[in-house]
């Protein structure tokens, strides 16, 4: 089968590669018929990912048809379509057991799949703890509706549950990248007063608006931020800020932003250390949360999916197949044509 495989080194290639086979009994063979390329993927092309091993086939975000299980898989079976989670866990240790399925102490646990075992940018990819890891799609959810379901639909889900998002709270968004795009329209389902979202692509802001996700946008270097969100936040700044940028000032921005006594959730990946000035902000009584996501809502996510109240169809700007994936990373990696997110076929 082909699979496009991390080289190190900045490096990506199509390979072709042996058709996984069932290791554990709690495994589950995949065939992917729809996948997508991560910000995460770029991460680990750029060597950002000190976990990422170099051989393995990349792509954690992805959905397909179960066509081989274990032994000991129960939930799913052959034929299922399923969306997968970006983390596989075992369910059964501390911090699995507390919803920390980042942090499951398996050694196949939390962010493996596309990082240090194989993932699904290939036509068959092997997925362990497959009860945990594999959400069955409903008949009437598109494949493409349910692609972000297990990673950056995940995160935003994630992230908007620990800004601890209150009725008509102010939000701000740093980020209109697919990340940002997922953490406003689940930060949506709390019912704030308003979201403000930031970023210096103006096509995105502009999506962000038009899909009803952003009613205030803010450009850097155009528009005074920090005086903006102060100002449509009753003069204190926002309640709740979302870090889903990254970028070089980013943060800095995210917690300047924010009330006294606010949550900022950082659920942006650097590349660089970040400053955390903490005499500039002492008395500011911050919350910081900050990490990766624990891919614990999936079936929450889809059962929102199901019933119309968590639509990322407008995510999905460009389309291709297998065979074109490498100029679809290009086109991804530097952002070009007013890329959000691809979907990318088997046929
Ligand atoms: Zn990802
Ligand atoms: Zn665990």
């Amino acid at each position: 089968m082909k699979a496009v495989v991390y080289k190190g080194n900045g490096q990506i290639a199509m390979e072709e590669r042996p058709m996984p086979v069932i290791v554990d009994e709690t495994d589950a063979i995949v065939e992917v018929t729809l996948t997508t390329i991560c910000s995460s993927d770029i991460h680990i092309k750029h060597g950002a990912v000190p976990r990422a091993a170099p051989g393995t086939v990349l792509g954690h975000e992805f959905v397909g048809r179960v066509v081989e299980t274990g032994s000991a898989v129960k939930k799913v079976k052959p034929g299922d379509r399923v969306a997968v989670n970006v983390e596989t866990f075992c369910g059964e240790c501390f911090f699995c057991k507390r919803g920390f399925v980042n942090n499951c102490t398996d050694e196949n646990g939390g962010w493996a799949l596309g990082c240090r075992i194989d993932g699904g940018q290939a036509e068959y990819a092997r997925i362990p703890f497959a009860d945990n890891g594999l959400t069955v799609i409903p008949d009437h959810v598109t494949d493409e509706q349910a692609l972000f379901n297990g990673d950056i639909l995940s995160t935003g889900y994630w992230a908007a549950k620990l800004g601890e998002i209150k009725p008509a709270d102010t939000v701000a968004v740093i980020g209109a990248g697919p990340t940002g795009l997922c953490t406003m329209l689940c930060a949506r389902l709390y019912t704030p007063a308003k979201i403000i979202a930031v970023d210096i692509d103006e096509y995105r802001l502009n999506l962000a608006r038009e899909k009803g996700l952003a009613d205030i946008i803010l450009v850097p270097g155009k528009d005074d931020i920090e005086g903006a969100v102060r100002e449509a936040a009753s003069g204190r700044g926002a309640d709740v800020v979302f870090e889903a940028a990254g970028g070089e000032d980013t943060f800095q921005t995210a917690w300047k932003i924010a009330r006294p006594n606010a949550v900022v959730v950082v659920e942006a990946m650097y590349e660089r250390p970040q400053v955390l000035p903490l005499p500039d902000m002492y008395g500011k009584n911050l919350v910081f949360k900050t990490g990766g996501v624990d891919g614990s809502y999936c079936q929450e996510i889809m059962d929102l999916t199901a019933c119309g109240k968590l639509d990322t169809d407008f995510l999905i700007t460009h389309r291709c197949g297998f065979g074109e994936i490498l100029e679809a990373y290009d086109i991804f990696e530097n952002k070009k044509d007013h890329v959000i997110k691809y979907a990318v076929t088997f046929l």
